[in-house]
């Protein structure tokens, strides 16, 4: 069965950045499990997996406009530690929840902590990097008709509810 449209499946994967290092795998774990053609993934790798069929293994370098989007400078804030009362060691590296510019909720990292000045950044952490993907496909099977309406995976894997 190739991979399409409304198609549950599942693939084992290790994303490295371009020195090589590894950011995330499903090595030592359950395969991941998506619906193909619902926006799971990145765009660039869905591109990528469309066509293929159990057992295909690919190897892709995905552009950040097809990954997690170029790094944008207007992402980045500086704000006054009052805006983070009750946080009660505000540290760099820590994530929040903040309403973006388009009302929707993104995290932000906080970057560089200077006296009062808060300085956060909310373009996601691998904005701006080209990802590399070793994948193999390990499973394709028609989704129910329940998880195309959900746009997500239900079971093994995927959403238990
Ligand atoms: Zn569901």
């Amino acid at each position: 069965m190739q991979i399409a449209a409304n198609k549950a499946v599942s693939i084992d994967y290790t994303l490295t950045n371009d020195g090589g290092e590894v950011i995330d795998s499903s090595a030592g774990g359950a395969p991941l499990v998506y619906l193909h053609g619902a926006g799971n993934i990145i765009p660039g790798l869905e591109r990528s997996l469309e066509g293929k069929q159990a057992g295909d293994e690919l190897d892709v370098a995905i552009e950040p406009e097809d990954a997690y989007g170029e790094y944008s400078p207007e992402l980045v804030a500086t704000l006054n530690r009052s805006m983070f009362e009750g946080v009660d060691e505000l540290e760099v590296g820590m994530q929040f929840h903040a309403s973006g510019p388009d009302g929707g909720m993104q995290i932000v990292t906080v970057r560089d902590i200077d006296g009062d000045d808060v300085t956060v950044d909310g373009n996601h952490p691998l904005a701006g990097q080209r990802l590399n993907f070793k994948v193999k496909v390990v499973n394709v099977r028609d989704a129910s008709s329940e998880e195309v309406a959900h746009g997500h995976v239900h079971g093994e894997g995927g959403h238990q509810h």
